[in-house]
């Protein structure tokens, strides 16, 4: 029997690839496990075109079978198979993906599509197996075929044996060395795990024989052995079941299952998007903040999914920073499954995805302020201040989308109001929107400033937060309002506006005075209207005011 050679780019792109292009080994199973899905979808395509083939549900499967004993792990499917060629033209040169091929011949029907479309899956079997076996065959014909390959050597296609269509691959697990240990992949337990943290969603059953030893029944002391097949995967995942169906207790256990937070969801955010791109989505608000949400350990991102099965545990490219408190998941046919890190940093589609996710996460935040106040406030308490962040760090390129988001507490009532809100109260005459700052409501209320504009009636936004004047900073205006630190020479507020000359001049001396024993502490000392119960108080000229002079000041560099 010949031994053909893998073709030469094929044998470099395969060393590359079994030391790198993955790096957690038990990722082959996952791509195993979705050759085997294409495989069936396959013959559920020709079912759709050809008269003769009926798909019957129950006899399409996928099964995972350990043997300790002989150290093999073997997947089976009942899928289209592959004919002798298509062993060696599939197999034989690595990324010639024949599922391409395939989707290009059979555009995608009924949102039926298939995961691969790289063609390195297969290969990363290497990195867990010394030897691989493939024994095939193919829809239509009565032989089968056996492709046999210990690596980089190459590989040989002999007949083999097979009662019926479809294919098995049996895997030689390595042996056990210093850094690695491939015991795992034979441990029925940790391949059960494995299935469901990454192919739990594919449409078809993934079975797997349970043994073991268990009490006989009605007895506390006999045991008795047994052997179960199970079905491991839960098939359809929710985010593909339509929202009518679903409950809030099932998007909450979705919640807690997938652990992205062990508290509740505040809020869920179902969508299933169609169109340019397609996706569906299941978004979480949490309602806790994250121990270390507010801490550089802290990663964002959501869970990526290509149709149906996990690519990325936490795609960062998904969600901008000013949204990271987001938790949850994205499917998309759109994908490819072999897909890398870097390459999904370029990929157009997922761009496209990430915008219209942060547009619908913007609507849905909007909405719930509208709509549900006291949820938003809850959520505005734990994350508001990542969305003054988002406007800060972006120097406002984020103010139409942020903007109107934002709470500030105010003199009206000493509740957290928005922008539109203060605006749309302002009484004609008043030409700032006016902010106080300090360490709390109280404080800021006493201060010598803030009298100013409180006496005069007009509202006050208590910025308490170190984070609030820089955001508003960057906003710069709302609505065409401009916003007034009261800390400012200049208030726009008339009677204090043209200063008392006389006064001024008769207290020169005294004024001379009290600049020279402050020099270097202030730059100018004048009389003042503003001032009604306090005997001095303090401005600032320019745009940086005191408290972000303080800020900025101990800000490292
Ligand atoms: P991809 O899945 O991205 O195409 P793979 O390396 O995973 O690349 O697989 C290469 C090709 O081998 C597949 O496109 C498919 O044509 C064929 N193949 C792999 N596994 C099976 C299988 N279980 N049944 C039928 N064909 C398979
Ligand atoms: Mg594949």
């Amino acid at each position: 029997m010949e031994k053909k050679q893998f073709q030469a780019e094929s044998k470099r792109l395969l060393e590359m690839m079994i030391n790198s292009i993955y790096t957690q080994k038990e990722i082959f199973l996952r791509e195993l496990i979705s050759n085997a899905s294409d495989a069936i979808d396959k013959i559920y395509y020709k079912t759709l075109t050809d008269s003769q083939l009926v798909f019957d549900n129950d006899s399409y499967y996928i099964k995972i079978t350990p043997d300790n004993d002989n150290r093999t792990l073997t997947i089976r499917d009942t899928g289209v198979g592959m004919t002798a060629e298509e062993l060696e033209n599939n197999l034989g040169v690595i990324a010639k993906s024949g599922s391409l091929a395939f989707k290009k011949e059979h555009q995608a029907q009924d949102g039926h599509d298939l995961i691969g479309q790289f063609g390195v899956g297969f290969y990363s079997a290497f990195m867990v197996a010394d030897e691989v076996t493939v024994t095939s065959r193919a829809l239509g014909s009565d032989q089968a075929y056996k492709w046999t390959s210990t690596g980089t050597e190459g590989y040989t296609i002999e007949p083999g044996e097979k009662d019926s269509v479809g294919t098995e691959i049996v895997l030689k697990i390595k042996d056990n060395t210093e850094d690695e240990n491939y015991d795992e992949y034979l441990d029925q337990y940790r391949l059960k795990a494995l299935i469901k943290k990454y192919s739990d969603f594919i449409r078809y059953p993934i079975k797997m024989d349970f043994s073991g030893k268990r009490p006989v029944e009605g007895s506390d002391t006999e045991f008795e052995d047994y052997q179960e097949e199970q079905v491991v995967n839960s098939m359809v995942p929710i985010w593909r079941k339509n929202k009518n169906e679903l409950t809030p207790e099932d998007y909450e256990t979705f919640y807690n299952e997938k652990r992205y937070g062990w508290d509740k969801p505040l809020k869920h955010i179902h969508l299933s998007v169609e169109g340019a791109v397609t996706y569906q989505s299941i978004l979480f608000i949490p309602e806790n903040v994250p121990y270390d949400y507010y801490t550089k350990e802290f990663e964002k991102g959501l869970e990526l999914y290509s149709n149906g099965v996990l690519i990325m545990n936490k795609c960062s490219d998904l969600l901008p920073d000013h949204f990271s408190f987001v938790k949850g998941m994205v499917d998309s046919d759109s994908l490819s499954l072999n897909i890398s890190r870097e390459m999904l940093q370029h990929d157009r589609q997922l761009k496209l995805i990430a915008k219209n996710i942060a547009s619908k996460i913007k609507s849905n935040l909007q909405s719930m302020l509208n709509n549900e106040r006291e949820n938003y406030e809850k959520f505005y308490t734990s994350f508001g201040r990542q969305l003054k962040f988002g406007v800060y760090s972006d120097f406002g390129a984020q103010k139409d989308t942020l903007q109107d988001l934002l709470l500030f507490y105010s003199s009206k009532d000493k509740q957290l109001v928005t922008l539109d809100e203060y605006v749309s109260r302002m009484p004609e005459e008043q030409k700032y929107i006016y902010y106080a700052t300090g360490e709390s409501i109280e404080r800021i209320e006493k201060s010598p400033q803030a009298e100013v504009v409180l006496d005069k009636g007009y509202e006050l936004f208590y910025f308490t937060d170190d984070i609030d004047e820089f955001a508003i900073k960057s906003l710069r205006n709302y609505k065409e309002k401009w916003f007034k630190n009261v800390s400012s020479g200049d208030l726009g507020i008339e009677a204090e506006e043209n200063q008392s000359e006389e006064e001024q001049q008769e207290n020169q001396e005294l004024f001379a005075y009290m600049k020279e024993q402050l020099s270097g502490k202030v730059s100018d000392v004048r009389s003042s209207k503003r001032l009604k119960s306090h005997p001095v108080c303090l401005t600032t000229e320019g745009d940086v005011t005191i408290e972000m002079e303080k800020i900025l000041s101990a800000m490292p560099n």
